[in-house]
Parts: C-alpha cells; structure tokens; sequence
C-alpha cells in the first residue's frame, strides 16, 4: 500500500506528493488531468516571486518538480469511490483498487459557464472567471460582470476600483447577494447594475468587444460595448464521486481543519475542492503543504 495517495494532480495536489515524498514515505498520484485548472489559464501574475507566467508553463514546472522526487504519478485516470477500510481503499474508474494508510484529496473545482455563444471561444481573450487574477488586465476599460450573487457582486466591487465601467448582468429580477454588499455596490459611481437580463452572447473579434442580453420582461435584446466579462454563477468543487464518505458542505465542498484533516481519519484534502474560502494557485499549494504534513504526523501517531 502507499502511504500518502494523493487524488487530484493541480497545485495542491503536486505540492502535498512533493511534502510527501521528502519524508521518504511511499507517495502515489492519481490524476484526471495532471496540471489542473491552471492547463486553462494564460497569464499568471500573482505566483508571488514569479512576476509573470503562463499556466501550461507552470503545469510543466509542476510535473518537472514532482519527477524530482519517486512519486508514483497516474495520469489520466479518475477515481470514482472512497472507502476506509482497515486501510484507504480508493477505486479507479478502470476498475483498479488502489490502497493507502492516508489519503489527501486534490480533485479541485470547475467554473460554472454560461454556455452561451462566443464564451468558449473568447476564454482568456476577454472572458474571464477570477478578478483577482484577471482583473488588472482590464485596467481603465469597460466589463460585464454575469452573476448577481455574492460572489458576482464581490467581483464587481473589486474591478469598480481597477476598470473604468462595471455592468452586472443578473437573470433573475433582484441581486442575490448579502444586503452590506449591495449597499458597497449601489454606492459605486461607475457602477450599473442590470436585472432580469438573459445572457445572449459574447460578442467579439480577436478579443471580447460586447455582450448581448435580453431584457426578460419585455424580451427585447440589448447590447453593450465593453471589453471583458467575468463569468461568476458559480465554482463547483470536483467531489461528487466522494458521496457520503466525506464530510461536504452544502456547496459540495469538503470540510477541512487547520491541518487539513476531513472527518475521516487518515483522509486529508486541499485546494479548491475543500471550504478554503479563498481559492488561488499559492493558496492551494500552501494548502497540500499543510495537509501533507497533517498526513505525515497521522502516520508517525498511528
Ligand atoms: P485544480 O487545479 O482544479 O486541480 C484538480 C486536479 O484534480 C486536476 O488534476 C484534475 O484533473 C484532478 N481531478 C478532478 N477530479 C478527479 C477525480 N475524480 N479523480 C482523479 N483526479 C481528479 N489562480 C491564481 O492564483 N492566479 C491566476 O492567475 C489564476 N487564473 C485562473 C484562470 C482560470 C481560467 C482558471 C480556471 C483558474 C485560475 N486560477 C488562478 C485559479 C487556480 O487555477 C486554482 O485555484 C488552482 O488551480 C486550484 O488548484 P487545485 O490543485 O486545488 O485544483
């Protein structure tokens, strides 16, 4: 059996092996997709020491790191079942049955699209899912926010402050978000916020240039000139297939203390998949760090 199996191949997963295997412990990865979220992102500016990057850059360097060290990586594979036995069982979507004293779940989470025309093809050329990230690239410019819920309006508070102009398209007929964040809003002079819109489109050429929407209550369609559009209606963790083994919260999100731990014991997780408030490449990283070395003291106590 592993020691430590990590489940999940992103930052926080390629961090809690790394932590692992230099305890020299035996130290396994499974990944759908090793590299994670950050395969789909252009820049990077916030990997502080590292002015500027780009994901697949950093995935390379991720994979690189971890072939450092004897680390049993499996890419391309799922897992799909958790249980604890005498052991950690965690079953493979090719049927395999892998064993482990510990577990530490990376599996991340996924963006919620809107899966309107020109999203797709205008990601990381305008479309955007995270102001922290994204955000100084539209410095003095025109964006949309889609998403009235406290995420949407929490984007639209921090790019107010960084872009000239932020419109928030909510579908429903009021914001979703807490009451003290829609006071923050509606106090911002360069502001406006739409309800009842129904996303169309995003427009484009190379880049985003608008965004068309209908009006619900008179089914009229609009359009607005503008050069970004941060999607937020939602992140939805990767934890499905963990069922009821884990403990999640209502947003699907594993629970995790300050070590890392779940409600199992010898099952750990880290990153975007658990209830980190804050989800970001060096929060994740810190986060498999953490929860690499809640495993090793689990191990050296049982
Ligand atoms: P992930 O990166 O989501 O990795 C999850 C891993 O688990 C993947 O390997 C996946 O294949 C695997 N997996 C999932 N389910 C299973 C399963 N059942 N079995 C096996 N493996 C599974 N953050 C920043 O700090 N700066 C940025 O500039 C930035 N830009 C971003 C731009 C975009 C477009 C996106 C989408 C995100 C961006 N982020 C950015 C956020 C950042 O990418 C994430 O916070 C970070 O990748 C989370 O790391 P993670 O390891 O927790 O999860």
């Amino acid at each position: 059996p592993f020691d430590v199996l990590v489940v999940g191949g992103g930052p926080a997963g390629a961090s809690a092996a790394i932590y692992a295997a230099r305890k020299g412990i035996r130290t396994g990865i499974v990944a759908e997709r090793f590299g994670g979220q950050i395969l789909d992102t252009a820049a990077i500016e916030n990997f502080i020491s590292v002015n500027r990057t780009e994901g697949p850059k950093l995935a390379a360097s991720l994979e690189e790191h971890v072939k450092d060290y004897k680390i049993d990586v499996m890419n391309l594979v799922r897992a799909k079942r958790l249980e604890k036995k005498d052991l950690i069982e965690i079953e493979l979507e090719n049927g395999a049955v892998l064993k482990s004293k510990s577990v530490i779940l990376s599996t991340g989470a996924r963006w919620r699209n809107i899966g309107v025309p020109g999203e797709a093809e205008f990601r990381n050329k305008g479309v955007a899912y995270c102001p922290h990230c994204d955000g100084p690239l539209f410095e003095g410019k025109d964006v949309a926010v889609v998403g009235g819920g406290n995420s949407g309006v929490e984007a639209a508070i921090d790019l107010a402050g960084i872009v000239n102009h932020v419109t928030v398209l909510e579908f429903n007929d009021e914001l979703k978000a807490d009451s003290v964040l829609q006071e923050r809003l509606h106090s911002l002079p360069n502001v406006k916020v739409i309800t009842n819109a129904q996303t169309k489109e995003i427009t484009g050429t190379d880049n985003v240039n608008g965004i068309t929407y209908i009006e619900r209550e008179s089914g009229e369609e609009k359009h607005i000139e503008l050069a970004g559009v941060f999607v937020q209606i939602g992140l939805v963790p990767n934890t499905d297939w963990l069922g009821d083994s884990v403990e999640r919260n209502k947003f699907g999100e594993i629970l995790v203390d300050k070590r890392g731990a779940t409600n199992v014991p010898g099952v750990f997780a880290a990153g975007d998949c658990t209830d980190s408030p804050f989800k970001q490449i060096i929060i994740s990283m810190g986060a498999g760090a953490t929860a690499s070395l809640g495993a090793f003291d689990y191990l050296v106590r049982n």
